[in-house]
């Protein structure tokens, strides 16, 4: 016999286990945004490779080598999405929904695909949120968004295992100014780069103050300070956000290293980031990017968003022990039925049940196994109550009814007065 096929590496099954507190997270997330007025949209996950190349930019990780490109059968080179900005800013333009000026405010939810080396946090298929906002050039929209994540935090129950880290790369002719004086800086002192550095130097100068290598860090301290160079556009901006961070009660710490690795971010820049999960610690991330509906071909249109990853926020309510207990029990009810005519009576009165109680989790298990077995698999579903249908309740019409959480005997309910019992118990819990 051949060996069964696996997943490719990277790439995971989400296990029936695990969808209770994906659902959860998901689920919190969007009740969140739906409050802050934010409207879905839903992108291919394939788009143009094209695409990407020009919004995230050619000296990138993702597109220098995460990106999984492939000729589909025309011979167009297309790309599984590695992030959701491009593919939003498209669609946006494509529908013209950012026409006339008018504020959108967009999220997203959905796989990404990057081809990175598998770890802990970091997969080859992994799922993003995402939150789009386009033509509100204030500081007041960087802090909603900031602010939202802030509560979202505090919804789960993970604010003290997060930080927030801040910083501005002023826009993008203050920042050409700087780039040209760290470019100066970083060439004098060429000799002492890590060799990615020096090769990214020529290309992607910024991305060199993000370099792990320590001889890099030891010159990067006495070179050119992007603080100092920025606008006074960015700095009024910069300002203003952390004015409201300071009015909302949002700690944050400016970091002046933070830049990003994509290209097309401009004045605000964030990420939230925990200690928590070894290095893969960043698990939100965003900023503002005044160029790039131009850069894709539209009007000058301001648009700032995030993104987090649910793989890592995941593993963080795992890791704090933040998983509600509610949320692994997935029944409320649990109906066990004995013999034939019993399994019968019993299909005919979950179905009413269902009628009369919507929304209610009914598993029945007519048929498996003894009174022993099927009243362990009652008892390990989490249920809330078993019912039990014998030959003994069918011919009274009525079903032993027992609670298996809390206190209390098991009772004898008519079928005509089940519904209202069960809704009674629900209440009174
Ligand atoms: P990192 O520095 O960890 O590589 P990034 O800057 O590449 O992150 P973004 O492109 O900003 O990440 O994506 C936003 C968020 O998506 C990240 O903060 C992280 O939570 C998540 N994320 C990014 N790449 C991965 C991945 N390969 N696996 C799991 N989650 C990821
Ligand atoms: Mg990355």
């Amino acid at each position: 016999m051949s060996k069964p096929l696996q997943a490719i590496r990277g790439m995971n099954d989400i296990l029936p286990e695990q969808t209770p507190l994906w659902r959860y997270f998901e689920g919190t997330v969007a009740n969140l945004l739906d409050g802050y007025g934010y409207r879905q949209m839903r992108m291919p996950i394939v788009e143009f490779t094209e695409l990407f190349k020009r919004s995230i930019g050619e000296v990138t990780d993702i597109v220098e080598k995460e990106m999984y490109t492939f000729d589909d059968r025309n011979g167009d080179s297309l790309t599984l999405r590695p992030e959701g900005t491009a593919a939003c800013v498209r669609s946006v333009l494509e529908h013209g929904l950012s026409g006339g000026g008018q504020t959108q405010k967009l999220w997203y939810i959905g796989p990404m695909f990057r081809h990175e080396r598998p770890q802990k946090g970091r997969y080859r298929q992994f799922h993003q949120i995402g939150v789009e906002v386009f033509n509100v050039d204030g500081p007041d929209i960087d802090a909603e968004l900031i602010v939202l994540t802030w509560r979202l935090w505090g919804l789960l129950g993970i604010r003290d295992a997060v930080k927030l880290e801040l910083n501005s790369l002023g826009t993008s002719a203050a920042r050409a100014v700087y780039r040209d004086a760290l470019v100066e800086f970083l060439t004098a002192h060429a000799d002492q780069l890590d060799e990615d550095s020096r090769r990214r130097m020529g290309s992607n100068p910024l991305r060199v103050l993000d370099s792990k290598a320590p001889e890099t860090q030891a010159v990067l301290v006495h070179a050119p300070k992007l603080a100092d160079y920025l606008d006074e556009e960015s700095r009024v901006h910069f300002e203003g956000l952390k004015a409201r961070l300071d009015a909302a009660g949002v700690p944050y710490v400016i970091n002046p290293k933070l830049v990003r690795g994509l290209d097309y971010y401009s004045k605000t820049v964030f990420e939230w980031v925990t200690d928590q999960l070894g290095s893969q610690g960043t698990v939100c991330a965003g900023g503002r990017y005044d160029g790039l509906v131009e850069q894709m071909g539209g009007k000058p249109t301001p648009g700032v968003g995030f993104a987090m990853g649910i793989e890592r926020l995941v593993l963080l309510l795992e890791t704090l022990g933040k998983v509600p207990v509610e949320i692994a029990r997935t029944v409320d009810v649990y109906l066990c039925a004995f013999g034939e005519a019993a399994e019968l009576a019993a299909l005919a009165l979950s179905e009413r049940l269902r009628d009369q109680l919507p929304g209610l989790r009914l598993q029945v298990n007519a048929g498996a196994g003894s009174f022993k077995s099927q009243f362990k698999k009652a008892d390990k579903s989490g249920a809330l109550f078993a019912l039990i249908l014998g030959e003994d309740e069918l011919a009274q019409q009525v079903v032993g009814c027992k609670p298996l959480r809390g206190q209390g005997e098991q009772q004898s309910i008519a079928w005509s007065a089940l519904a209202d019992h069960l809704a009674n118990c629900a209440n009174q819990a």
